[in-house]
């Protein structure tokens, strides 16, 4: 099993589309793990963002994800993260294919309403740094539709 770390951008929660957008994640298959309704504070969006410190767009990207509350997710499931980056779509709204999440509900280059961790360092780093108290495991009784116990439960 693997985790990731979403987040539900200052756009999303603006525009009333938090609950859809986490439906999404939700109806995948993917297990919450962790929830949280908070503002991201300079510093933890210094931290969150330090790969892109250099590049042009960063100023605007801290101003844009410290501007209003976000919506803090951890979703766990085998290949989580590259699902999520899936069901999120290209960084670019205009760009990103109809079906997925930035493709459906936006058309901005910066307010793309998600967040996903890209990889599995980045998302242990990420995790960290918006749940530092851990997460909570469920048993999800559904673990056993969503995935094939004779195969894919096995080894988990
Ligand atoms: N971003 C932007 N302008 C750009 C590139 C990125 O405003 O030209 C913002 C956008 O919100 C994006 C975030 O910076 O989601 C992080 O960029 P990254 O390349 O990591 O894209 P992502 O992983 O979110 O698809
Ligand atoms: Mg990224």
């Amino acid at each position: 099993m693997e985790r990731t770390l979403i987040l539900l951008k200052p756009d999303a929660l603006q525009r009333g589309l938090a609950g859809e957008i986490l439906a999404r994640f939700e109806a995948k298959g993917l297990k919450l793990v962790g929830l949280k309704l908070m503002r991201m504070s300079p510093e933890l969006a210094a931290k969150h963002y330090e790969a892109h410190k250099a590049r042009g767009f960063y100023p605007g990207l801290v101003k844009f994800m410290t501007s209003a509350p976000i919506v803090a997710i951890a979703l766990e499931g085998i290949g989580a993260i590259k699902i999520c980056r899936n069901l999120m779509g290209a960084t670019f709204g205009a760009d990103a294919a109809g079906g997925t999440i930035r493709g459906d509900f936006g058309v901005s280059r910066s307010f793309n309403l998600v967040h996903g961790s890209d990889g599995p360092e980045a998302a242990e780093r990420e995790l960290k740094l918006f749940f530092p108290e851990g997460l909570l495991d469920q048993d999800l009784a559904a673990y056993r539709w969503i995935y094939d116990p004779e195969e894919e439960l096995k080894a988990k």
